[in-house]
């Protein structure tokens, strides 16, 4: 059985998951600029009293995830718009993790009602010890039969303290893996659907990095944004912007040194190799002695 305390802070996460979701489905209009959308979200992550377990994931028609706004980011969001939303929250390095796809301006169209309805049959086969095959094969099926592809190299994955990928990757198609759901603790569901053949290619953007490795570096700046990457995030992703609004645009080039160096890693964004049209849901879910809680439902 998990520790209550821990299990308390999950929990916490996860409704703070869900109501930026939701905020964040709720003030994305056409002309909204994507990088006060991007504010907005973080603003009442802190508000309600957490950190963001990565930077909000604002991925828009084929881009597929990993695009978080620049510090100058002049994007606005246009009618028609197919865009997601990937955000978390971590309460103690307790996360969750939780995407919703909206049209900007419109109504839902099949390639969305394709995702959420395979995010809500693959919930119902997710249980401790559960073949994770069999919830790969759940979401093929349910996109495949509108006509659309399933994103065959992204998929759900395990969650630990201060890590949002750690442990099994749940594939959304069938890879006759005889691999099973752990037993107890976090895990993430994600089905992407598209209208293009189902593969996404890095793009040479990058916003999003992660510490690799503890480094030494040279330079007196490269020393004290580590320090505060350490300190501040962690094992957790963050943003360029986050590190250029703390250090000034200068950190730029030190970020790619660090890179460089092998301290951090970095996080292409993510296009559909045929440019298609991308849609995502994603719940975090958590299994505790046998029982299954949806954390952002
Ligand atoms: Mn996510
Ligand atoms: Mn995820």
């Amino acid at each position: 059985m998990m520790d209550p305390t821990e299990k308390e802070k999950w929990l916490e996460a996860g409704k703070i998951g869900k109501t930026i979701r939701d905020y964040a489905v709720s003030i994305s209009k056409p002309g909204t600029l994507l990088l006060d959308l991007a504010k907005e979200i973080e603003k009442k992550t802190s508000e309600l009293g957490a950190k963001p377990a990565f930077p909000p994931n604002l991925s828009i028609n084929q881009i597929a995830a990993h695009y978080t706004p620049k510090y100058n980011d002049k994007t606005l969001l246009q009618e028609g718009d197919v865009l997601k939303i990937d955000v978390g929250a971590s309460v103690d390095g307790f996360l969750s993790d939780t995407a919703a796809t909206v049209v900007i301006g419109g109504e839902e169209i099949d390639l969305l009602k394709a995702t959420r309805e395979a995010l809500e049959e693959a919930i119902k086969l997710a249980r401790p010890g559960a073949k994770v095959d069999d919830i790969s094969r759940a979401i093929e099926t349910k996109i495949k039969s509108y006509n659309l592809s399933p994103i065959v190299n992204l998929g759900g994955h395990g969650l630990n303290r201060y890590e949002v990928h750690e442990g099994e990757f749940i594939a959304n198609s069938v890879t006759n893996s005889s691999k099973t759901l752990r037993v107890e603790g976090a895990i993430a569901i994600e089905p992407f659907a598209t209208t293009g053949g189902g593969y996404v290619i890095d793009s040479p953007e990058v916003q999003i990095l992660m510490l690799e490795r503890h480094k030494q570096t040279r330079s007196r700046l490269g020393r004290q944004i580590l320090e505060f990457i350490e300190s501040e995030y962690k094992t957790m992703p963050f943003s360029k912007r986050w590190i250029v609004e703390k250090f000034g645009v200068i950190s730029e080039i030190e970020l790619k040194n660090l890179v460089r160096e092998g301290a951090l890693y970095e996080f292409n964004v993510l296009k559909e190799k045929d440019n298609g049209l991308v849609s995502q849901f994603e719940h975090t879910l958590l299994f505790d002695n046998g029982e299954v809680i949806v954390t952002t439902l």
